[in-house]
């Protein structure tokens, strides 16, 4: 190697070296310098008759009423920005600020229209306390009906959000800095207790269920004001925004309504009928608390034991969502294109079916369901992926 080549590589690891420090710098003095009290920056910008804001302290906004603003994200390639939907019902009366997103995933739909008509049930004029509700936070998955965030960082890619929590305003890619600026300009300091909405993902039928770890006490007690019939008790996965909550003090749980793509009009009233019972029970709403999960004789499990596909094929499903099984029945068999069976599949453990795949074929390696069940995870199997 010329002596010229060896200089040119040792400038350019230096280079590389610097320039991985400065970002860790970066991300060190922003943790450090973030401000204990927030202050609202209005941009300037209106969009669609919407005040825009860059940050946002709900106690500066006007006590009896709703407020529709835009929160600015991270810019776009083009130097624009993905705006997030905020919508404020600010109490007459002091009281509990509650936070309700949706949206963290692009294809939730049933998600964002439970948030939406729990906002439309609240009257700010009779309300104690603020309710913030965050809509589409990952609006560019949204745009186009997907779970995951498209990237452009190296060459097109798609990142799950709801493992970027709580983010970076300085880190490696777009998804991390949206979680970054969403996080610590409008949730975390608006917030004493949240609610982030989910539903199950494309490819999967899922029940209506919450995930939420019962040892918190206010976890335990919003999770159970509600009449789903579920409750997956786990804290899942690092990385979620419910778990980015908790780290910073703030109780939170992610109920699960149904499925992907599509609104579920049966399913959202349970999830809404809950979240308004949890205003009461805090003494946010008047009004008598409504049926909860004793009504709906929950289900109580530690994990969401996946059965997995072990090969490609054409599905039939056996069980339906919600039922019960016992280990060993058969919940599935698999043929391939002749007809001939290549696969039968059968429950591992006791529980409920809270998750099915809804597409008919599959090649090995996918997740054909899951079983919430009373069991500790099985060794070496891959736990369900919110
Ligand atoms: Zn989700």
């Amino acid at each position: 190697m010329k002596t010229k080549t060896v200089v040119f590589l040792l400038v350019n690891l230096l280079a590389a070296i610097a320039f991985t420090g400065i970002g860790m710098a970066q991300a060190q003095s922003s943790a450090v310098a973030a401000p204990a009290r927030i202050s609202t920056v209005y941009t300037g910008d209106v969009i669609n008759g919407k005040r825009v804001v860059s940050s946002l302290n709900t106690s500066d906004l006007a006590p009896g009423k709703k407020h529709l603003l835009y929160f600015q994200g991270v810019q776009m390639s083009t130097g624009q920005y993905w705006y997030v939907s905020v919508i404020v019902a600010k109490g007459a009366k002091p009281g509990k600020r509650f936070t309700l997103t949706s949206g963290v995933h692009g294809d939730e739909m049933s998600s964002v229209h439970t948030v939406q008509t729990v906002m439309n049930q609240l009257n700010p004029a009779e309300m104690s306390g603020t309710v913030m509700a965050v809509l589409d936070i990952a609006r560019p998955a949204m745009e186009s009906m997907q779970r995951r965030w498209p990237s452009s960082g190296r060459g097109f890619e798609l990142t799950d959000m709801n493992r970027e929590w709580p983010g970076n305003e300085n880190g490696f890619s777009a998804v991390s800095r949206q979680a970054g600026l969403v996080f610590n300009r409008l949730l975390k300091p608006n917030t004493d207790l949240a609610i982030d909405f989910h539903t199950g993902t494309t490819g999967l039928d899922a029940a209506a269920f919450h995930i939420g770890d019962m040892r918190l006490p206010d976890v335990k007690t919003m999770m159970m004001l509600y009449p789903v019939p579920a409750i997956w008790d786990n804290p899942v996965y690092p990385g979620v925004l419910h778990n980015a909550y908790i780290d910073a003090g703030i109780p939170c749980f992610t109920p699960e309504v149904g499925v992907a793509r599509r609104l579920d009009l049966d399913m959202i009233p349970i999830f809404v009928e809950g979240t308004m019972n949890v205003f009461k029970h805090y003494g946010m709403v008047p009004g008598a608390i409504g049926r909860t999960a004793v009504d709906a004789n929950v289900y109580i499990g530690k994990n969401a034991i996946p059965v997995l596909t072990t090969h490609g094929g054409f599905i039939e499903l056996l069980v339906k969502l919600n039922t019960k099984v016992t280990p060993g029945q058969k919940v599935a068999i698999q043929r391939n294109a002749f007809g001939e069976v290549v696969a039968e599949y059968s429950s591992p453990v006791n529980g409920l079916i809270g998750g099915l795949r809804s597409d008919a074929t599959s090649e090995p390696g996918n997740v054909l369901l899951f079983i919430l069940a009373d069991v500790a995870p099985v060794p070496g199997a891959a736990p369900y992926s919110e």
